[in-house]
Formats: structure tokens, sequence, C-alpha cells
């Protein structure tokens, strides 16, 4: 099967084309050879994007399709059961109307820290299989043996949680600093990249000190009115480690209104499984909710941005909110209100996460690699919610039916 679109705007994942032809041979992008193609698409007007790639979520049954259907072709999981990840990573390889996945599987945490305290959350007992007890690591002694396991769970990457109750609102048992060390150093012998869950300063810095990869969300704690947090950026871009942004996941845990604007947009909303439209409102009982933390977030990301860290836009997507798929939608927004221009977060959401997760055949635009594909009416590299006017995905060459 070979597909041309035509005439087409097309933002490779690092720069601007103003016009040109994409040719999809089979799973493939080809350079145009001028020899016949089945299907032929009229590209003017229209916008050519590599598949988004969401590089903090949680998939539980139903996301991968609903991630899709909104462009995400690439999901990086960062915490998931055993039982739950192998289901998906089978419908992952077996369907073609499903977004790609990578996983961290089960994250590291101490015994009973975060975020075990979410498994007993209202509306949880209905995901079955994929909530529950999970393995821990009390000590520096079992961080081995734990990411063995992991390696034999298949994870692509290592996940582990530093919040002693910064989430939750009440204070939780936290890894110490020595086995967050004796994790990553393990993670690194096993050949996977560490990454942090780390909310606060506090605990950015001991990631940081143990020297992990990637963090998992900014910070969101830091006083606009001092130097914190950029000084937290210079030591991040310094060390060459990269942050998933999780802005939409600030305002959605804080309750901000801004997340509201998503959902009222239709191009957004008519694509949402009904049971999705509802289920925006995340239980705010479960989460404490600080009213300064989006703006925070911002702050540190805008910090980020200006110290060169490396941003990679990612919303910690839930059944709940933010939304698998549409939450990127959002977070590109709030990446440029943390002052990327609109290619900037368009290379966030794609070149950027594929380069530092070695994702090497995706991310890009370009002859060779996998055909996965958002074609969007309009122009997203100048106005950013041109993302949401979606008119065609493939996923590995598979022309999404719309
Ligand atoms: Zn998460």
């Amino acid at each position: 099967m070979r597909t041309l679109i035509r005439d087409v705007r097309v933002f490779d994942g690092e720069r601007t084309v103003p016009r040109a032809d994409v040719l999809i041979d089979g799973a493939l992008i080809a350079e145009p050879d001028g020899r016949p193609v089945d299907v032929e698409i009229d590209g003017s007007g229209r916008t050519v994007l590599p598949g988004l790639i969401d590089a903090h979520t949680h998939v539980f049954d139903g996301d991968l399709a609903q991630a899709l259907t909104f462009g995400v072709t690439t999901e990086l999981d960062m915490f998931c059961l055993p039982r739950n990840l192998a289901r998906q990573r089978r419908i992952a390889a077996e369907r073609d109307d499903v977004a790609d996945l990578r996983s961290a599987g089960v994250l590291a945490t101490a015994p009973g820290g975060h975020p075990s305290q979410l498994m007993a959350a209202e509306g949880m007992a209905a995901l079955g299989d994929a909530v529950g007890p999970f393995e821990t690591v009390a000590d520096a002694g079992q961080a081995r043996a734990f990411v063995a396991a992991r390696l034999a769970e298949g994870a692509d990457y290592l996940k582990i949680a530093i919040d002693g109750g910064t989430v939750s609102g009440t204070p939780l048992p936290v890894l110490g600093p020595d086995v967050v060390a004796a994790l990553v150093e393990a993670a690194h012998d096993a050949g996977l990249q560490a990454i942090a869950h780390a909310v606060t300063t506090k605990d950015a810095l001991v990631a940081l000190d143990a020297g992990v990869d990637g963090l998992a969300h900014v910070c969101f704690d830091a006083d606009p009115l001092d130097s914190a947090a950029d000084d937290l950026a210079a030591r991040i871009a310094a060390q060459g480690v990269f942050v998933v942004s999780t802005l939409s996941y600030f305002e959605a845990i804080t309750g901000s209104p801004g997340g509201a604007e998503l959902m009222r947009d239709e191009r957004i909303r008519s694509r949402l499984p009904e049971h999705a439209r509802t289920a925006g409102d995340r239980d705010t009982d479960a989460l404490p909710v600080y009213s300064e933390g989006v703006a925070g977030a911002l702050h540190a990301a805008r910090a980020l941005h200006r110290a060169g860290a490396p941003l990679l836009a990612g919303t910690d997507a839930t059944p709940f909110a933010p939304l698998h798929g549409a939450g990127m939608h959002r977070e590109m927004v709030l990446l440029t209100e943390a002052g990327l221009t609109p290619e900037e977060a368009l290379a966030a959401a794609t070149a950027v996460p594929a380069r530092w997760f070695g994702l090497t055949d995706r991310g890009r635009i370009a002859p060779g690699l996998r055909a996965d594909l958002v074609l969007v009416e309009g122009d997203p590299t100048g106005d950013i919610t041109a993302t949401r006017a979606v008119a065609d995905v493939w996923r590995r060459g598979v022309r999404q039916s719309r």
C-alpha cells in the first residue's frame, strides 16, 4: 500500500517545510519517487506531524485506543502492574488501532510509599487487576533484585518514586537517598534509564544526586520571587537530565479551571468516548489541592526552558484526568505558555522524547522511519491548538478510519 500526501506543510519533528509531498510505503515513510500510488491525499491547508509521543502515562484497558484517536501513536507508561502490562503489550503488538507502548512496569517505592495510597482511592476497584498490591523496596540491598524483576517483566526503563506525601497530602514512607542511588546504579548496570517521580525541589535534588536520567514531572514548589527554580534548572541542564512536563497533571490535581478549556473544545469532545466525557474530573477528595500548583509548575517549566534543559511533553494520563490522547493537546498549549514556541512544543511531543528514550525508529518524518503520522487541518506551527483538528492518523502505516 502506497499513500501520497501531496502539497502538505510538514513539521518533521525539528523544523517546518512549508510545502512538500510525504510518501507512506507500507509501514514506513519513504522518499517520493514519482511512481504510482494507491491513495493520494490532498494536503493543501493542512500540516502533517510525526505521531505524538506522550512521555508520561498510566495505561488501563481502552486507553491505547483512545490515545491513537487523538494522534498519540506512542505512550511511555510510568507505572503498570504485571498482569495489566502483559495484556496492554499484547494489545499494542497485535492491533493496528491502538497506540504503541513502552513501560516502566512496577515503579520502585518504599513499602507503603507513593502511590500505594491511590490504589485504595475511590473508583480504583473498577480497574480490576490493574490495581492492587505491588513489590516495593525496603532497603538498598533489595535494589538489584527489584531491577532484575523489572527486566524479567520486560520493563523498558526504571521509574523511582521520591515523594514523602507531597502528592497524597499525608506523610508517607519514602525511599532514602541511599536506596535511590542503589536503584539508579542497578538500573544503569542493567542497561535501563532511571526516571524519578519528584514534584518538589528537595526530592528532585535527591534524584539528581543519585544520577537519574530523567524526571517524570516538573517541580511545582519553587517561589517565583526567588532563584530556586533557576538554580534547579541550571543543575538539571548541566547534568543532561530530561524533564517530562506534566503541566496538565498539575491542572488536574489542583482542580484548576484551565483544563476545562480542552473539554469545551468540540474538536476534542466529539472524539471522546461517552464515559471519558464525564471522567474528566478527578476525585479531588483523594488528592490534596494546591491552588498555586499550576503557577509553580509553569514557573519551573519556564526556568527549565530558559536553562536549555530538555523538556518532553507528557500528561500523566490515567482513566481520570488528564485523559489519554486528548490531554496532549492541552499539554502543548501549556508548554507554549511556559515560553516554548509552537514548533518547540511540537518537537517536545515528537522528536525530543524519541531521542531521549532511544526510539530511533520514530518521532520524526524522514525516509525509513515508522509511518506514525498525524494530519491536521491548519497550521499548528502558528496556532498550537490546530493539533486538535485531527484529519487523519497513521500508525505504522495503517490509516485509521475517521
Ligand atoms: Zn504518573
